[in-house]
């Protein structure tokens, strides 16, 4: 497996339904096996110690009414002494009141002196019990005593082998270990077959959309196993929809760009065409062409400009350049500068101020906006008519209107006029020098500065633009 496939199998859902099983089977296997084992440990322990115990209480009877701890001659309490040591596979040691050992059943410490703790605590306390699970043996020490004598005359110590019921611990431990191994065996079967059919409808996903981009599909997906495949589906289609969009778009202006570029050239083959097939073309009509052949070509020029704006405009690249302005007075420069072409048609440029506004704008930018809908509103204006601009702001936006007396635009444009390419009336907007771009840069330009731009208008009496900017540019 290449590090790839390892990592997207290790990120896939298949391996996490396997953790998943495997912890759900493997934990509470592993808790309830423990469980049971220490369960029969305590149970199995305490039998066994209160069994020693029982024998030992009936022993220690004997041992007194026989004053065994003075005199160890009894045959009876020897051979039951012996019998205890062999039933639980241990040792006793009976030791009495000065530590010393009466009788070994292993026959080796007789007589000796024997204060360890356990019989020092059974003289003080009463009864002790010590298990060790490493050398798998239970010590008890029992004080030996009876009903007609309460005193404690002496001890019983007896070590009990405890190495079977180790050994039935072991095996349970085993079968435990064993149930676990089925389990994981298990768990990754189902966990392959689980994650097989829940995963089949997210592949099937996969594969709709692979289909779909190699193009054996035609237009939507559809997965409605699940509501989250749908979700996603839906949300591809979506997605989808959008591109064909801009695919659609994308080729209509790429045709409207092309049609744009070829009219100019087509006007200057013809004009420069009747110039070289005539002979003795008279030098005024020599000149006339010329004239409209260099129309053309500035005409081009406008074009392929307006094309560079917007296209560095689509590539976010154009950043802006902000300073902190006065905007009154920048409005005055614009309508100072676009008097001139408003003169001849003797069109009423008015401004109107409400207040000093300063805010942050690209100058060049927000100027080449605004001069855009100034000119528009003198280009689609009645001779002798007007156009008013006027100047607000609040704390937080200032607001710029262009209104003007002019054609209007028809209900069934509004809308589309921000388009590139866009005319209203083509021949028209095409012999006043539009090209059909000023209002999508202007667009553009005003939603970079974060602003927008409305526009109401009646066809017949007038059109007004209104621009809304923040005062602060908040990158
Ligand atoms: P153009 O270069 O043709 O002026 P614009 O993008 O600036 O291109 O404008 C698009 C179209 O919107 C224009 O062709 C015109 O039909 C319409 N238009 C724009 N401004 C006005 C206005 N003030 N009054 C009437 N029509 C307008």
């Amino acid at each position: 497996m290449t590090v790839k496939k390892k990592t997207r199998f290790f990120k896939s859902l298949r391996f996490r339904i396997m953790i998943i099983l495997l912890i759900l089977g493997i934990v509470p296997s592993v808790i309830v096996t423990q469980l049971m084992i220490y369960n029969y440990e305590t149970q199995a322990l305490e039998v066994r110690a209160s069994a020693v115990r029982a024998q030992c209480a009936i022993l220690s009877n004997q041992i007194i009414k026989e004053n065994y701890l003075n005199d160890s001659s009894s045959e009876a309490v020897n051979s039951k002494l012996e019998l205890l040591s062999n039933i639980y596979g241990g040792r006793v040691l009976l030791v009495d009141k000065d530590f010393r050992i009466v009788k070994d059943t292993y026959h080796v410490d007789e007589e000796k002196t024997l204060i360890s703790p356990g019989v020092i605590r059974c003289f003080k306390t009463g009864e002790v019990t010590d298990y060790s699970r490493n050398g798998q043996i239970m010590q008890l020490a029992v004080p030996v005593k009876s009903a007609d004598v309460p005193q404690i005359q002496g001890a019983m110590l007896v070590t009990v082998s405890c190495s079977e019921i180790m050994a039935t611990m072991v095996e349970m431990e085993q079968q435990g270990m064993l149930i676990i191994a089925i389990i994981v065996v298990l768990s990754i079967f189902l966990s392959y077959f689980l994650s097989t059919v829940l995963v089949k409808p997210l592949a099937r996903v996969t594969k709709s959309i692979e289909d779909l981009t190699d193009g054996y599909q035609k237009d939507e997906i559809s997965v409605p196993d699940y509501t989250e495949t749908e979700l996603i589906t839906d949300a591809f289609n979506k997605m989808l929809a959008r591109m064909k969009v801009l695919d659609e778009s994308r080729s209509e202006f790429v045709s409207n760009v092309s049609h744009e570029l070829k009219t100019p050239m087509t006007s200057m083959k013809v004009l420069a065409d009747s110039l070289v097939g005539q002979e003795g073309v008279p030098e005024e009509l020599y000149q006339e062409f010329m004239h409209d052949i260099t129309a053309e070509i500035d005409r081009e020029n406008r074009i392929i400009t307006d094309l560079l704006t917007l296209v560095k405009m689509d590539k976010k690249t154009a950043d802006l350049s902000i300073q902190h302005m006065d905007i009154n007075q920048l409005l005055e420069d614009i309508l100072k500068r676009l008097q001139p072409i408003a003169d001849k048609r003797n069109i009423d440029l008015i401004l109107d101020s409400f207040r000093p506004v300063e805010a942050d704008v690209d100058e060049l930018k927000f100027t080449s906006a605004i001069s855009n809908l100034v000119e528009n509103a003198i280009k689609y204006n009645v001779d002798d008519g007007w156009v008013r601009v006027s100047l607000d702001a609040d704390h937080k936006y200032f607001y710029v209107t262009v209104a003007d007396s002019g054609m209007g635009i028809p209900e069934d444009s509004i809308d589309r006029i921000f388009e590139r390419f866009y005319r209203v009336d083509k021949s028209h907007s095409r012999e006043i020098g539009g090209t059909g771009l000023g209002l999508a840069i202007t667009r553009s330009t005003i939603a970079m500065h974060h602003g927008v731009i409305k526009v109401f208008s009646r066809e017949g009496e007038g059109t007004t633009f209104s621009v809304r900017i923040p005062l602060s540019y908040i990158p």
